[in-house]
């Protein structure tokens, strides 16, 4: 999360993003129960060389035999959700308490900023309007979002699950542990092998496809480290992918050096929020992207100035040979954002910020990458059982 000016970048239409995005057409895939991985491509989009249209794209990703991307509802093929954007970070499923501790008490103005009119339910917890912008964003073209909520931050698995089920949008659940004085205090009498294996049976026990958000101070904390030891034992057990949360770009590398000295590789890994440094020539983004990891910018859709200031920042990292590496979304969190509130919903990474890098001269087959293939990458993993 993060505070944000309201930006007043004109809206654009559902078309003018089809093209941005390079997708001929968009529908919502069909999410289908139980446990066995299905091919839910929507019919008009028999195959995802099709779907790109505008000459965009390579054709289906290739992935590894037996891969699949665990949403709430089923484990779905990759090549399943390439008929739009996948937000790889964002917000459906928070509450109020949440934001109190964050904020240390809510003001006024940050209660009309994130939660919204204190006459109508926070947005949030009320399926019906999570369902109406879950479906405004299918039209703007995104094929599915990942969740990067979880308990300490008040997301409720159950309301994931039926807003899935009554939009139509696939929806990746995830969890883990947020910053020091989220972490539950109990875990300082666990080991993280300990704490490893119980975030390995939630995992399955309530169907996440990735660990994430998982995150650090502006200094990684004793009791954050044995989080992200935690983290990365229970991707060795279950493959399951990681996305993380730094303060704006603090502690990047050393993330990426807990994950990597337990043998998580690197390209099961998102360091995120990289788009708060004030880093032009991308030298940390690279150093990451040189590892192998995602490079995550995450808070898209911030407003004009916010956005513009991480065009070069992408350029820099595609001009580099990182573009695989790129990875886009905006960690909805405030309800004067939502379509119903006037804002630009959940789609505004695409219509707001990948226009700017379009007009900065990135190509279509470059943007489909960043927002189809590579986070259907990051997302894709072989299951193992812990
Ligand atoms: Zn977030």
């Amino acid at each position: 999360m993060t505070v944000r000016q309201r930006g007043r970048v004109p809206g654009w239409s559902r078309r003018e993003a089809m093209t941005l995005l390079g997708l001929g057409s968009v529908s919502l895939a069909v999410a289908c129960r139980g446990g066995s991985v299905q091919d839910a491509t929507p019919p008009g989009t028999a195959s995802a060389a099709s779907a790109t249209g505008a000459g965009a794209g390579t054709g289906p990703s290739v992935f590894p035999d037996g891969a699949i991307v665990r949403t709430i509802l089923a484990d779905v093929a990759p090549n399943a959700l390439s008929h739009g954007a996948v937000l790889f970070h964002e917000h459906l499923s928070l509450n109020v308490p949440f934001w109190d501790r964050l904020l240390g008490g809510i003001t006024d103005d940050q209660r009309e900023m994130f939660l919204g009119s204190p006459d109508a339910p926070y947005f949030m917890r009320d399926v019906d309007v999570m369902v109406a912008e879950m479906q405004a964003a299918a039209r703007d073209g995104v094929a599915a979002i990942v969740d990067g909520g979880h308990a300490d931050m008040g997301r409720s698995v159950e309301f994931l699950r039926e807003v899935s089920e009554k939009s139509g949008m696939p929806i990746i659940a995830s969890g883990g542990y947020y910053t020091d004085p989220f972490i539950p205090p109990e875990l300082a009498d666990q080991t993280d092998d300990e704490i490893a294996e119980a975030l390995a049976q939630s995992a399955a026990a309530e169907r996440w496809g990735a660990f994430g958000e998982i995150a650090s101070s502006d200094e990684i904390t004793p009791a954050e480290r044995t989080v992200f030891r935690a983290i990365a034992k229970a991707h060795l057990a279950t493959h399951v992918p990681i996305f993380t949360h730094t303060a704006n770009g603090l502690e990047a590398e050393a993330q990426l050096d807990i994950f990597e000295s337990l043998g998580v590789p690197s390209a099961h890994v998102v360091i995120g929020h990289l788009g708060g440094l004030d880093d032009p020539a991308a030298t940390v983004h690279k150093a990451i992207a040189a590892r192998g990891a995602f490079v995550g910018f995450d808070r898209l859709g911030g407003g004009p100035d916010a956005d513009a200031r991480k065009v070069p920042m992408v350029l820099a990292l595609i001009e580099a040979g990182y573009l695989e590496n790129v990875l886009l979304a905006s960690d909805f969190a405030a309800a004067r954002d939502i379509t119903r509130n006037g804002g630009a919903g959940y789609a505004k990474t695409i219509t707001q910020f990948v226009p700017m890098l379009r007009e900065a001269g990135v190509g279509d087959d470059a943007i489909h990458t960043m927002t189809v293939e590579n986070p259907l990458r990051f997302l894709a993993f072989v299951p193992r059982s812990a």
